[in-house]
C-alpha cells in the first residue's frame, strides 16, 4: 500500500447554496475529479457566456455525496468501507495513521471524520493559535490552552498532561468525540456563522498482543483523525486577533502539504534507493533521514529530500511520529458542488493533488 492515499468528497448543496440558486459544477468519474468553471454574471451584457474551462485532477478514490438517489452516492458506509478498512488494517499491522480532513468550511470534514469508529484508549486536543488544549479535560484546571508540547527522545513529540481515556465500545468513542467537539473554539466569519478555526486531532492508541521471538509482547500504534481548520484565507479586513489566526492557520496547512509532498518524495526515493543499493542507510526507525544533508549518500543518481520542517507548526509536530516512516496517511478533501465555491474547490482540489 502506498504511503499517501489522498480522496476527495463532494456534498450535497446547502439549503443556502440552494436558495441562492447554487449550480453543481463539480462531477466525479471513478478516480477522477472534474470542476467547470461556468461565466455567470449578473452583468446583463454578459448573459449567455458560456464560455467554459473544465480542469480535471486525479485521485485514490473520488466520493460523489450530492444526492443519496444516484446510484453513485457514496454515503457514510461506503466511505467507511475504504477508508475505514484502510485506518484500521494498517493499525493491526502496527502502522501510525493519519487521516485528515481538509477543505473549506461547511464542506464536510467533521462529517467525514465522524464516521470513523474505532476502540482502545482515546485523547482529543484542539490546536488553535499554535496553542493547545485539552477537549476532553473534566476538571475546571488546565482548561485553557496552556499545554506544553514535548519531545521524548523515544517516543516522539507528544502534549504534557492531556487526559487518556480508555473506551470498550464504539458508542464511548461517540460520546468522547461529541464532547470534545463540543467543547472546540468556533467564531463567526463571513462564511460560516459558526466556522472552525481550529484544529482538532482525536487520537486513538491500539495496543495489541503479539508473539515475537515466541514471547508475549506488545505493538502500540496510533490512529489520528484530524479535523482541519477551514482552509478558506482569512479575510484581510478582519481585526487584528482574526488576521493572526489566519496566519497560523494557513501556516500548518501549508507546513502540512509541504511535510506530505516531501514524504511522498522520499517513500518513492527510498525504494528506488533501496533497489538501487542494499547499503542504503536508513534514518531510524522513522525511515526519513530528517537531519542528513542532502549531499552525504556518495552523490547517487537519485535526489532525496533532506529536511521535513516538522517542527514549523504544532500540528505537524504532534504528528512528526505518525507523518511518514513506519506511517501511513490519508488525506480526504471535502468540496462544496456549487458554482459559488468555484475558487475554494480549485484550491483545495490543487492542495490535495500536490500532497500526493
Ligand atoms: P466542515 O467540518 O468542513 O466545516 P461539516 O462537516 O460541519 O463541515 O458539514 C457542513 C454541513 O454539511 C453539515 O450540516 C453536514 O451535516 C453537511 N454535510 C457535509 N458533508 C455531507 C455529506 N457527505 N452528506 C450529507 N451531508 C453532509
Ligand atoms: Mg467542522
Amino acid at each position: 500500500m502506498a504511503n499517501v492515499r489522498v480522496a476527495v468528497r463532494v456534498r450535497p448543496l446547502s439549503k443556502r447554496e440552494t436558495k441562492e440558486g447554487g449550480k453543481i459544477i463539480v462531477e466525479v468519474d471513478d478516480k477522477v475529479a472534474k470542476v467547470r468553471n461556468v461565466k455567470v454574471s449578473s452583468r446583463p451584457e454578459s448573459f449567455g457566456d458560456t464560455r467554459e474551462k473544465v480542469v480535471a485532477f486525479g485521485f485514490d478514490y473520488c466520493y460523489w455525496s450530492v444526492n443519496p438517489e444516484d446510484p453513485h452516492y457514496a454515503s457514510q458506509e461506503v466511505v467507511f468501507q475504504d477508508l475505514g478498512t484502510e485506518v484500521l488494517s494498517g493499525a493491526a499491522k502496527g502502522y501510525n495513521i493519519c487521516l485528515f480532513a481538509y477543505g473549506q468550511t461547511g464542506s464536510g470534514k467533521t462529517y467525514t471524520m465522524l464516521g470513523t469508529p474505532v476502540s482502545i484508549s482515546t485523547d482529543f486536543l484542539e490546536i488553535y493559535n499554535e496553542r493547545v488544549r485539552d477537549l476532553l479535560k473534566r476538571s475546571n484546571q488546565n482548561k485553557s490552552y496552556g499545554l506544553r508540547v514535548r519531545e521524548h527522545p523515544e517516543l516522539g513529540p507528544y502534549v504534557q498532561g492531556l487526559s487518556q481515556h480508555v473506551v470498550t465500545n464504539y458508542q464511548q468513542v461517540l460520546r468522547l468525540l461529541e464532547e470534545g467537539i463540543a467543547n472546540r473554539i468556533t467564531a463567526a466569519t463571513h462564511v460560516h456563522e459558526a466556522s472552525s478555526r481550529s484544529h482538532a486531532i482525536f487520537t486513538i492508541h491500539y495496543t495489541q498482543a503479539v508473539l515475537q521471538n515466541n514471547l508475549p509482547s506488545e505493538t502500540a500504534s496510533k490512529i489520528n483523525l484530524v479535523d482541519l481548520a477551514g482552509s478558506e484565507r482569512a479575510d484581510p479586513s478582519y481585526c487584528k486577533d482574526r488576521i493572526t489566526e489566519g496566519a497560523n492557520i494557513n501556516k500548518s496547512l501549508v507546513t502540512l502539504g509541504i511535510v506530505i509532498s516531501a514524504l511522498a518524495q522520499n517513500s518513492q526515493v527510498f525504494s528506488s534507493c533501496q533497489s538501487l543499493s542494499s547499503a542504503a542507510s536508513s534514518g531510524g526507525d522513522s525511515g526519513v533521514p530528517s537531519t542528513t544533508s542532502g549531499t552525504s549518500s556518495g552523490g547517487g543518481p537519485v535526489r532525496r529530500q533532506s529536511y521535513i520542517p516538522y517542527r514549523d507548526s504544532v500540528l505537524t509536530w504532534l504528528l512528526k511520529e505518525s507523518l511518514g516512516g513506519n506511517s501511513r496517511t490519508i488525506m480526504v478533501a471535502t468540496v462544496s458542488p456549487a458554482h459559488t465555491s468555484y475558487s475554494e474547490t480549485m484550491s483545495t482540489l490543487r492542495y490535495a493533488s500536490s500532497a500526493k
